[in-house]
Order: structure tokens, then C-alpha cells, then sequence
């Protein structure tokens, strides 16, 4: 079986960004996506068509394949009352959606934390980031009926909890 769209590949995975390794699979379970769904960068995606099971890969990303060139002012100060409640204690790193000034949905990154003031970003924090990434294929399966409806991988088996 090979990595196609409607597959679900199960992958060990390292992120390399300016030589430091930012995130990795090592230690813990292989993560698996849907492939064709957008669910990793770009790039990364790309390189992985068509390979099987076992196979590695090493592959650098450019920002525009990755997670984008950085745009947009940069990061913008509020006070955490400002935000929904649901989510004015988040750290740094996560991201939330919020409606732009046309009404549009964006995706807002939590950048900086200080007192009870925050930072968002449009900007992803890997934006305009060179990434290198290095896998291993560890399996690949059938999706499911429910899996491709939502776009997503649920688990190593499939069955796992919606999240
Ligand atoms: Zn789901």
C-alpha cells in the first residue's frame, strides 16, 4: 500500500528548524495523518506520494511549503480579558480561530505571554521558517468511512476517541 490520497500514514517523524530539533515522534508512538488532507505541510505531503511502508525520507521544506512566509503587522498586544473566556488562560503555542476585520475566520497563534497581557500572531511560529524533516514510514492503512468524512486520522487503528 502507498502513501495516496485516503490512506492513513503512520509515521516516525523529526523536525530539525536552524540545525535545533523542535519536535519529534522518537520515544513515543509513530503519529499517523490522512494523506491528501492537508494534515501535515505541504512539502512534507508532497515528498511522502507514493512511498510504502518502511521507506525514509529526508526532506527540507521551504517557509512556503511549511508554514508560510511570515505577513500580515506581526504580533498584536491585548489584555487576556479580552479573549473568550474558554481559552484566556492558554500558553504560548496554541492557537484558537477568531473572525478577521471582514468577517473572515482566521487562525490566531498565542506568541507571548506577560502579566495579563498577550501576544497573537497570524503567523504560525514556524512561519518563515526552513523546516527539515526526517521520516520513517512505519505502516499504512485503509482510512475509514468516518475518517474521511472529517478529514483527519483517528489513531493507529482508527478507532480511537474522536478529539
Ligand atoms: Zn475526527
Amino acid at each position: 500500500m502507498k502513501a495516496e490520497a485516503g490512506n492513513v500514514v503512520i509515521m516516525h517523524y523529526t523536525l530539525t528548524v536552524d540545525g535545533e530539533e523542535m519536535d519529534s515522534s522518537a520515544g513515543r508512538d509513530p503519529m499517523p495523518y490522512l494523506h491528501g488532507s492537508g494534515n501535515i505541510v505541504p512539502g512534507l505531503e508532497r515528498e511522502l506520494e507514493g512511498k510504502e511502508a518502511g521507506a525514509t525520507v529526508s526532506v527540507t521544506v521551504a517557509p512556503a511549503d511549511g508554514y508560510g512566509e511570515i505577513s500580515g503587522p506581526g504580533p498584536q498586544r491585548v489584555y487576556s480579558r479580552q479573549l473568550p473566556e474558554q481559552i484566556r488562560d492558554w500558553g504560548v503555542g496554541r492557537a484558537f480561530m477568531a473572525q478577521g476585520s471582514d468577517g473572515e475566520d482566521i487562525v490566531l497563534y498565542i506568541t507571548k505571554r506577560e502579566g495579563d497581557q498577550v501576544w497573537l500572531d497570524t503567523n504560525h511560529p514556524l512561519a518563515g521558517k526552513t523546516l527539515d524533516f526526517s521520516v520513517e514510514i512505519v505502516s499504512i492503512r485503509e482510512s475509514s468511512e468516518v475518517e474521511r468524512e472529517h478529514g483527519h486520522a483517528h489513531g493507529l487503528d482508527g478507532n480511537a476517541q474522536h478529539h
